[in-house]
């Protein structure tokens, strides 16, 4: 980086960590997939005793580097949410570096999420790290899922709420926020009614289509 100009857009590559902020890094797993892109991004926030946002997968060389960035001292371990790609490798990180892990409470599980041990369940808008992060629930793609605020220079670590080149896959079921102070929960009944809807909306364009066509 230069003259502490922060770059988040550095190109994502795996295995290079790149400081995209002073005080903030990322380093990407190297686990590329349709689904993960060029990789799950792992974030390192602050110097010497760091949080580490995302262990990423289990993979040796991936949390090796990561411990090596917070020089053994990461004193904890945020999951935006249970997918495997971002938390399988939390048990082996949380071993070695002997720091708690934070996560969303999520009592029932789904078949998309890895179980993982959670020593502290987040609340919406807490802050973590003496301040360093505020949390902030997302749900959407996963039901347990945040977005970790660096309130320093106003970045957000938005895990897969959002996506640069891609649309978001979202799971079933999950809370939609339809107007202030009203949501519904989205179950497979739900899906059916959703996709009866879309045909009558896509019948009834198609047939505003034929009339505006005799117009
Ligand atoms: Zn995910």
């Amino acid at each position: 980086m230069q003259d502490g100009t922060a770059v988040i857009d550095a190109p994502i590559q795996p295995g290079m960590l790149v400081e995209i902020a002073p005080g903030l890094r990322r380093l990407t797993a190297n686990n590329p997939s349709p689904m993960t892109g060029p990789g799950t991004n792992s974030y390192i926030v602050g110097r010497g005793a760091c949080l580490i946002v995302d262990p990423g997968v289990d993979d040796e060389t991936h949390l090796e580097a990561l411990m090596a960035a917070c020089d053994g001292h990461v004193c904890g371990i945020c999951l935006t949410h249970r997918h495997p790609d971002h938390v399988g490798g939390t048990a082996r990180l949380a071993q070695w570096s002997g720091a708690p892990v934070l996560a969303w409470p999520k009592p029932e599980l789904s078949s998309h999420d890895k179980a993982v041990h959670v020593n502290h369940e987040l609340s919406d808008h807490e802050l973590l790290g003496d301040g360093l992060l505020k949390v902030h629930h997302t749900p959407g793609h996963a039901a347990d899922h945040v977005a970790f605020e660096w309130l320093d220079q106003g970045i957000l670590l938005a895990g897969d709420a959002l996506m640069t080149d891609a649309t978001v896959v979202i799971l079933p079921p999950v809370k939609l926020l339809i107007s202030p102070g009203y949501t519904f929960a989205m179950g497979a009944g739900d899906w059916l009614v959703y996709a009866a809807c879309f045909a009558v909306g896509a019948a009834l364009a198609w047939a505003l289509g034929k009339v505006q066509g005799k117009e």
